[in-house]
């Protein structure tokens, strides 16, 4: 129907005049979110709703956030803020003026909601100080590539149900700051050779069951936003595919927010294939109008970008922080400590060499990154702290010994008292003649990667090689080897045999030094898992290059293995990795009770039987075996998926009886024929453990 001109302009006079901020209806704080985006959808003019669909350069060039929208101050709408990344806020222009958290990896391996609880809400509050109202972050993907550049931002690790648990208290505290969290990158983003062209193409069956749960984890805690990634899934560019977005992602998975594009990522108008706003700038959104797309297609990618914005209080609680504060915080730092510490794992540890006494120590400290640690991976998840304490410097300060000022050279040394004294060589230095006078020698290594790039291989550079087989083929009678490991994820470690105890903090963040010494000498008791597998050699998983990286100079990604990569594929085909999916160890030691099946509830108790207080990770991990023919396809079933896992804290001698519930959908596979979740009817194998390979208990549970 055509409004006669003299009406259309009374309509027009009406919704573009000024409304006082009090008498404005949805300033209304009775009503929900959504109503409330509505109404103000509703006053809004054609041009200020497209405003909301792109970003501008404003909030790049003058306010150096990394993107946003105007507001609209007639309709009292601040500007929206948006800035990197998933693990800190990124500050190109005042470096040093944010903390520099533990990335998602990181935490992960803590395997527990509250650590990642206390990171969100922790990072949140940065952002609200920095004075914006968008977090880039969390990364969610999971990890199907070990040598995947960005794996090091993704909270999900190598499996999905991890990623499902633990996204959702980091949005929630997140987002309980008044900073819209941002789930990324959707989906199948796991790789970064050939980012901007690849297609990665992966059947409906395996999206739905490897790579959406940590998705719909982030939209159950309610994720305001989601960024889609700038490979292609199946031939159609993740931007504007219509059957991941709009069909899966805003359909079947029930996604109410807004999801937004990475950087560049768009190829076209695709507000009607189910992207609701173009960043940084309007590349492709600028063809919009109202001729060209329906009016109501407009209105819900409208509602959709408002609603998560009065959900955390933008409208009702202004952020007028400035981007120039300072926000980190000696209690931030600390806060970054006990995140690193709550995630270091304890891989090996013969003999309980770790932890180690804090009297009558001779200590070779070797490696530079005990003087000049990295502690981060690159790329837009980058966060330049104001200052790394060295590791050595904490080693000092732990055993009460003067600090000498620096040097990166082989002679800082440290001596005082209770006996101790410590030398550092850097990563170059040759094993001097007197070595054997040491107690220990501590090794640090690293290795980072970066946001663009994949990693060329799995180990450590060759020089940190070659300083690894020098320093660790040493013998002594009573000489103990230690080694502290920092790492974007999978390393391989071939020597480990000569070392007896092993560290890893993954990119542990500017906290590092302080946190690694805790644990070295037992103020804390490691309890971090591995979110992913360690393997053995380079390719273990023997992936062909048309899965990775891609046929076709690298155009097409097939993931022909489905459900089999990670702890999946070791359990298929049978081989031990060299450390598994879930493993850690601790400084005392836990026994595992009979396991006990009662309808969908697995219970089991767990005994700290050491000397110390300590943690355990509890895992449960579901089977049904091979050639299940669920819905229409046959399909082998991996041996055992992980469907449950809580961390306890234990004294010595106490005693917990930990509590599964299997849920439906735990118990379900998603059935390309009917479009849902369907139980697996039949038996399915209950596996309680430790790690995914050291089982303690296993029954059997009747799915019916
Ligand atoms: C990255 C995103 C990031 C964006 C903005 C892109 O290159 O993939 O993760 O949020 O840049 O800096």
């Amino acid at each position: 129907m055509k409004l006669p001109l003299a009406l259309l302009f009374i309509v027009t006079y009406v919704t573009a005049k000024d409304i006082d901020k009090e008498n404005a209806p949805w300033m209304n704080i009775n009503l929900s979110p959504s109503q409330r985006a509505r109404l103000l959808m509703s006053h809004m003019t054609g041009e200020e709703k497209r405003s909301m669909l792109y970003g501008t350069g404003d909030a790049l060039s003058t306010q150096k956030y990394v993107g946003g929208v105007p507001g609209i101050p007639r309709l009292h709408m601040p500007p929206l803020k948006y800035n990197d990344g998933p693990q800190g806020f990124r500050d190109n222009a005042m470096p040093g003026s944010t903390t520099a958290w533990p990335s998602g990896l990181t935490v992960a391996a803590s395997w527990d909601t509250t650590t990642m609880e206390n990171w969100g809400a922790a990072m949140g509050k940065e952002f609200f100080d920095k004075g914006a109202n968008v977090q880039l972050g969390p990364g969610v993907c999971v990890a199907r590539v070990p040598k995947n550049g960005r794996n090091f931002e993704y909270l999900s690790g190598e499996d999905p149900h991890l990623g499902y648990i633990l996204v959702q208290p980091v949005i929630d505290a997140i987002q309980g700051q008044q900073i819209v969290a941002n789930a990324k990158h959707y989906v199948n983003n796991n790789q970064e050779t050939n980012r901007h062209f690849v297609s990665e193409n992966v059947d409906e069956r395996t999206r739905f069951e490897m790579y959406y749960p940590p998705f719909k984890g982030a939209i159950e805690a309610g994720v305001g936003s989601i960024m889609c990634s700038y490979n292609k899934i199946n031939h159609v560019w993740s931007c504007e595919n219509n059957s991941t977005l709009l069909t899966d992602l805003k359909i079947r998975m029930g996604f109410k927010g807004y999801v937004m594009s990475d950087w560049g990522a768009t190829h076209s108008l695709s507000i009607e294939q189910g992207l609701d706003q173009e960043m940084p700038l309007n590349k492709s959104f600028n063809q919009i109008s109202l001729k060209t797309v329906p009016e109501h297609i407009i209105d819900d990618s409208v509602v959709r970008i408002l609603t998560p914005f009065f959900s955390v209080g933008t409208f009702d609680n202004p952020n007028s922080n400035q981007i120039s504060n300072n926000v980190t915080s000696l209690e931030h730092v600390e806060i970054a400590r006990k995140l690193s510490e709550n995630s270091t794992i304890l891989l090996k540890n013969e003999e309980q060499v770790l932890p180690l006494l804090k009297h009558n120590l001779q200590i070779a400290v070797v490696g530079t990154q005990a003087w000049n640690p990295v502690v981060h991976g690159g790329g837009s998840g980058e966060v330049v702290p104001a200052w790394v304490k060295p590791p050595l410097w904490s080693l000092c300060d732990m055993l009460n010994v003067d600090r000498v000022d620096g040097t990166t050279s082989g002679s800082y040394n440290c001596n005082a008292g209770n006996n101790n004294c410590v030398t550092y060589y850097n990563s170059s230095t040759n094993p001097p003649p007197n070595t054997l006078k040491y107690d220990v020698i501590i090794l640090f290594v690293e290795t980072t990667s970066s946001e663009g790039h994949d990693r060329t291989n799995l180990t450590f550079s060759p020089e940190q090689e070659e300083m690894l087989s020098k320093w660790s083929g040493l013998t002594g009678k009573n000489l103990k080897k230690v080694l502290i490991m920092s790492t974007p994820g999978a390393v391989l470690t071939p020597w480990s045999d000569d070392i007896d105890s092993i560290l890893l903090n993954f990119m542990p963040g500017q906290a590092m030094g302080d946190a690694i010494t805790n644990v070295i000498f037992g103020d804390v008791n490691p309890s971090g898992k591995l979110p992913l597998t360690f393997p053995n050699k380079e390719n273990e998983q023997l992936m062909t290059e048309s899965q990775y990286p891609g046929l076709d100079n690298a155009g097409n990604a097939t993931y022909t293995e489905g459900f089999f990569f990670g702890y999946r594929w070791y359990d298929k085909h049978k081989v031990t990795p060299k450390y598994s999916f879930g493993h850690g160890l601790s400084y005392t030691t836990f026994s595992y009770g009979k396991i006990l099946i009662n309808g969908r509830t697995v219970s089991c108790d767990i005994t700290n039987t050491g000397k110390v207080n300590g943690a355990e990770v509890v895992q449960i991990y579901v089977g049904f075996g091979n050639n299940q023919k669920f819905g229409s396809e046959h399909r082998d079933e991996p041996v055992k998926q992980l469907k449950g896992f809580e961390k306890y804290y234990l004294n010595p001698t106490e005693t917990v009886t930990a509590t599964f519930t299997l849920t439906d959908r735990d118990l379900s596979y998603w059935n390309i024929d009917s479009k849902q979740w369907s139980l697996k009817v039949g038996k399915a194998v209950i596996f309680f453990g430790s790690s995914s390979t050291d089982i303690r208990g296993t029954g059997v549970m009747n799915v019916e």
